[in-house]
């Protein structure tokens, strides 16, 4: 009898649309919502799921913010339809800055290794 375990990391798009005036750079845009998290699974079912973590990101200039996880999960229950962007702190020129695939960190891209837990970037 064996046992097949492991810890991987998903990224999935929330069925969120949203266009607006993007902030940074001034033309219309749509909203992406998607969350972050790692899973534990055995023999290739989920058994738990950690590290949520939701981000934005415009379609117009791939601008990326973090949101709160409430924020986010209402956003994932479909509970609203309209996202407050002077609320968010969203990164301009994000297209220089990457998410670390284990932690979720956005990190610069000149970083090779993630500042915050180590991983390859
Ligand atoms: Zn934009
Ligand atoms: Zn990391």
């Amino acid at each position: 009898m064996f046992f097949i375990l492991g810890i991987s990391q998903k990224e999935k798009k929330l069925d969120y649309d949203e266009l607006v005036v993007c902030k940074c750079c001034n033309k219309y845009g749509h909203i992406e919502v998607f969350l972050t998290y790692s899973y534990f699974f055995l023999f290739f079912i989920p058994i738990f799921k950690w590290n949520k973590k939701y981000y934005l990101r415009m379609s117009c200039c791939n601008a990326l913010a973090e949101i709160e996880d409430e924020l986010g999960r209402k956003i994932e229950r479909n509970e609203i339809s309209h996202i407050d962007l002077d609320k968010i702190n969203l990164h301009c020129n994000s297209t220089r800055e990457k998410i670390c695939s284990n932690c979720g960190y956005l990190a610069e891209e000149d970083f090779i290794y993630c500042p915050r837990c180590g991983e390859k970037l």
